[in-house]
């Protein structure tokens, strides 16, 4: 494993000098005070002569194509190819979590690559965009900053696939480079879910974060809500997530609800059932949502876009598929005019082995 300096990684930026002399890294919403010669909750931020090091940076774990729909993001540049990428540890510790072996891995792995390494590759695989994913991205979001600016460089876009337990400086750097991220809620953020299934003591830094996306960035902003059966499938914590989004994010932000897998140390819990999650969709609605989905159930009427005003197919999936897309030049209904939120349309460039473009 090459060492780049004579301390793995690099300085972060994210962090400040306490008067006791740790150093508190202000990268997540932990905010971690972390004393010489140890690292943060996350395991990949520690602290070397008095610095805060980012120890992965340019060691990247895993990298993937994927299409855009499987982060799920359904309303930004839709059918374009990503290229996935992450790094070891992570800030949360969910009990269920699919990437446990990546996030929950508390050492310092992985290829080496710069950040134009990234871009190239990304740009050899026929990717359109670089999502920073699989782990908490913010925790590495000085090495996912200057990736991002490079890809700026080429055409690419970036997104963060998130659990948005983030701070303001974080969202700060975000405003620099990051073009969409996609906050991914549990449970709907439900405290005593959080608490024990994720280990953090409430949700409230994900909202702030989501105002402060808001007010201070320009990224476009998807939801998802992993619904997990029995302990986190509250329909009442789903109206109040549901109600924020609506009030503060407004009726066109899209919102996903996500069908649980059991995986790792939740195995004995079953799959999310459909009509629960088409309750959560149900609630969506209800508030006065406009683009509400069901994700993770191939085949499911609620994957499609219907348009708000006359009920069609705006546009039609399976799975990460697009089947049909049936708007017009302005994204907007083919049938009846109104204009659909999706920024983007896919072309006959965008994940050709993937769809057929119906226009
Ligand atoms: S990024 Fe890591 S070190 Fe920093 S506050 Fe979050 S968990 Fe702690
Ligand atoms: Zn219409």
């Amino acid at each position: 494993m090459q060492q780049r300096n004579e301390v793995l990684g690099k300085e972060a930026e994210l962090y400040d000098k306490l008067p006791n002399g740790r150093i508190k890294c202000t990268a997540c919403a932990r905010l971690c005070e972390i004393p010489e010669g140890k690292t943060g909750l996350c395991g990949i931020r520690g602290v070397v002569n008095n610095r805060l090091q980012l120890f992965v940076y340019g060691k990247v774990i895993a990298g993937h194509i994927d299409p855009i729909e499987k982060k799920p993001v359904t309303h930004y540049r839709p059918g374009t190819d990503i290229f996935s990428i992450a790094t070891t540890g992570c800030n949360w510790l969910c009990k269920y979590c699919q990437n446990y072996d990546i996030s929950q891995r508390r050492k310092i792995q992985g290829v080496d690559m710069t950040p134009k390494e990234v871009v190239d590759s990304a740009i050899s695989y026929g990717a359109h965009g670089i999502a920073y994913t699989y782990n908490e991205p913010s925790i590495f979001i000085e090495f996912a900053r200057d990736c991002g600016i490079e890809a700026h460089k080429k055409g690419i876009f970036n997104i963060f696939v998130s659990n948005g337990y983030v701070t303001q400086e974080s969202v700060s750097m975000m405003s620099k480079f990051l073009d969409c991220i996609t906050v991914d809620f549990k449970g709907s953020g439900k405290q005593e879910f959080v608490r024990r299934y994720i280990g953090i003591p409430n949700a409230d830094p994900i909202f702030q974060s989501l105002k402060d996306i808001r007010d201070k960035t320009s990224i476009h902003t998807e939801i998802t809500d992993l619904i997990v059966p029995e302990v986190g499938d509250d329909l009442e914590a789903a109206r109040k997530l549901c109600k924020f989004v609506y009030d503060e994010l407004g009726p066109d932000t899209p919102i996903h609800f996500l069908r649980f897998h059991p995986d790792y140390k939740m195995m004995e819990f079953g799959m999310t059932p459909i009509e629960i999650l088409e309750k959560h969709h149900g609630i969506a609605k209800e508030v006065g949502l406009r683009y509400a989905y069901i994700g993770n159930v191939p085949g499911h009427p609620l994957e499609h876009t219907y348009c708000p005003a006359c009920k069609y197919i705006a546009v039609q999936r399976y799975g990460f598929s697009i089947e049909s897309w049936n708007l017009d030049a302005n994204n907007c209904c083919k049938n009846c005019g109104y204009p659909i939120s999706i920024i983007g349309k896919p072309n006959k460039q965008h994940g050709k082995n993937r769809f057929q473009l119906i226009q």
